[in-house]
């Protein structure tokens, strides 16, 4: 049975993300698909945990500016 896999590796995916409101870490929640070129259709709401399991702080990112990161890189590098 052949289950098909994600498209490509991940390597020169960009992913959008805001930072954490309490630690600054940046959180990743979706892939680009555009490449920067054209607004992702953002959720009516968007509510987001921190992954940094020492944090785990929960808030509302509706409103946040969203950033795009490059995730094999460090993480925290943005890229505009
Ligand atoms: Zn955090």
């Amino acid at each position: 049975m052949h289950i098909s896999r994600w498209p490509k590796p991940a390597n020169d995916l960009q992913y959008l993300g805001v930072r954490c409101r309490k630690c600054r870490k940046p959180i990743l929640f979706a892939i680009d698909r555009n490449g920067g070129e054209a607004s992702p259709t953002m959720p009516r709401k968007l509510v987001l945990t921190c992954f940094q399991a020492e944090c785990g702080h929960q808030a509302d990112y509706t409103d946040a500016k969203l950033s795009r990161f490059r995730k094999n890189h460090n993480a925290s590098q943005e890229t505009k």
